[in-house]
């Protein structure tokens, strides 16, 4: 045999991660290239490529290195690349060979079936042609519960496919404490009158949105050697390799939404793009969790992209390119409109505030159904019910209430809390950084963000996935995931509204 046990080992998971980054590639291709024609070819070559990545991984030759390894991961430090990448294989390796084979592949072809259906099944807002594929869904996601020891709660196995280590206990806590605060402070702003936002709805030129797009982004620190920024239908980001990052976004004619999809995916692209390079193709070359990759989008998005100090640089550039909608709008009134806080029905067009809570109603729902309280034909009534009492607003049809996401549909369930985790999350380590950098207002209305960029990159993006998401949550902000900074800043924000 060639080489020491951590060469052999380095070596076989290179070759899993170059075939999980051409999936990558396939798929970021098919929904930004592919004609529609390629669905099918595409799908057999994805699910190709996907099964001789899984396969070269559970191999027992892996699981021998890694009991090999044992002394080497015992005899370095914690923190050392040789300790950190045996650790988290063997945590990842345990997890995928406890799935047999073909329950892997039972899911993977409910999950293809039931998002072709969602998609007719949200156009006619019928819910009953969805149905079928939850009920199924969900008894594949106890058939894979049952994969596991077990745990506290049902739950928490599905959360740890997403947030590794994170109990549902624990979410629970944070969300409560959420629940707790927001429900009045939307009531309060509710009160407080509307905030005029007309002028955000109109004619505006995609291209030049793209344009707009791309200029706050290279002074965020996109540059055009290691990115892209591609139009898609709903926007995602995707790195096919180190120093290859791909952000999309959707530049709708007739709002400037794209605007804010574009810094949210650099939030997504720069964590990535920040990861020690040293850890390329491994397991550890990578964001830690999608909660604390979805803070970091939200950092770029919302501490950063709706904040006074940068929109005082930017909104002159804005109303130059849009001069005809924007040109007798002044500064504070766009301001109040891109923050503006109302209860709506949709999740991915919320605002701030309101959408903690389309994410708590979701995680709510998705406990209830997992655990049995809740089946599946009462869900839409069940959905509609929670709207009302969370929001103030009323459901019109299925398609803009309980179908209105794919998640279910594909099977994915324990994934939503990581959205609203990553908000909590992103204003803890924005506070971190503030106390060492200082006030960054100064700095934003020069248009300069390489200060914040890079005490994020030294603080956080280099770690990858050595640690926990809680050990990198902790090392960054020296404590454990908490909601009050992040209420704090809601309300001191939108305390305006509320005056
Ligand atoms: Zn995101």
């Amino acid at each position: 045999m060639r080489g020491s046990p951590l060469e052999r080992l380095r070596e076989r998971l290179a070759e899993v991660h170059d075939l999980t980054k051409a999936a990558t590639l396939l798929l970021w291709d098919q929904r930004v290239m592919m004609p529609p024609g390629g669905a099918e070819a595409r799908a057999e070559a994805l699910g190709t490529v996907s099964r001789l990545a899984q396969e070269r991984f559970i191999d027992d030759e892996v699981g021998r290195l890694l009991e090999e390894l044992r002394g080497l991961e015992e005899s370095s430090d914690y923190d050392s690349f040789e300790a950190s990448l045996v650790r988290t294989t063997r945590r990842e390796y345990e997890k995928a060979t406890r799935v047999p084979p073909e329950l892997v592949g039972e899911v993977r072809r409910a999950s293809a079936l039931g998002l072709s259906a969602w998609g007719p099944a949200k156009e006619s807002s019928d819910f009953e042609q969805l149905r079928p594929h939850l009920e199924q869904q969900l008894e594949l996601r106890h058939r894979y519960v049952s994969c596991f020891p077990p745990a506290d709660e049902t739950y928490d196995v599905l959360l740890d496919d997403y947030e590794p280590l994170m109990k549902t206990a624990e979410v629970r806590q944070v969300f409560d404490d959420l629940k707790q605060d927001l429900v009045p402070l939307i009531e309060e702003i509710g009160d407080a009158g509307a905030v005029d936002d007309s002028f955000l709805h109109g004619e505006f030129d995609p291209a030049v949105q793209r344009e707009l797009g791309l200029e706050i982004v290279r002074a965020f620190g996109y540059s055009p050697d290691e990115w892209r920024l591609d139009p898609t239908g709903h926007p995602f980001m995707t790195t096919p390799g180190a120093g290859d990052i791909r952000l999309t976004s959707n530049f709708r004619p007739h709002d400037l939404s794209s605007l804010f999809a574009t810094m949210h995916e650099f939030g997504h692209g720069v964590y990535e793009w920040g990861v020690d390079r040293s850890l390329a193709r491994t397991p550890l070359h990578s964001g830690v969790s999608l909660a604390v990759h979805e803070s970091q989008s939200r950092t770029w998005e919302n501490l950063v992209g709706r904040s006074r100090a940068f929109w005082r640089w930017f909104y002159p550039r804005l109303q130059r390119g849009f001069e005809a909608q924007l040109g007798t709008v002044d500064e504070e009134a766009f301001f109040r409109a891109v923050t503006k806080v109302q209860p709506s029905l949709i999740r991915i067009d919320a605002d701030e505030v309101t959408y903690n809570l389309h994410i708590i109603l979701r995680f709510e729902l998705e406990q209830d159904l997992i655990d049995g309280r809740l089946e599946v034909s009462d869900l839409p009534q069940a959905w509609n019910e929670r709207m009302e009492s969370y929001l103030g607003v009323e459901v019109p049809d299925d398609a803009r209430g309980v179908l209105q996401d794919m998640h279910w549909s594909g099977g994915a369930v324990g994934y939503f809390p990581t959205y609203a985790l990553g908000n909590v999350i992103s204003v803890q380590i924005w506070e971190r950084a503030i106390e060492e950098l200082g006030d960054l207002d100064d700095r934003f209305e020069r248009g300069e963000f390489g200060d914040l960029r890079e005490w994020l990159r030294e603080h956080l993006y280099v770690l990858g996935a050595k640690f926990t998401p809680q050990e990198t949550i902790e090392r960054v902000t020296g404590s454990r995931i908490d909601a009050k900074p992040y209420l704090r800043y809601l309300r001191e924000k939108l305390a305006p509204q509320v005056a």
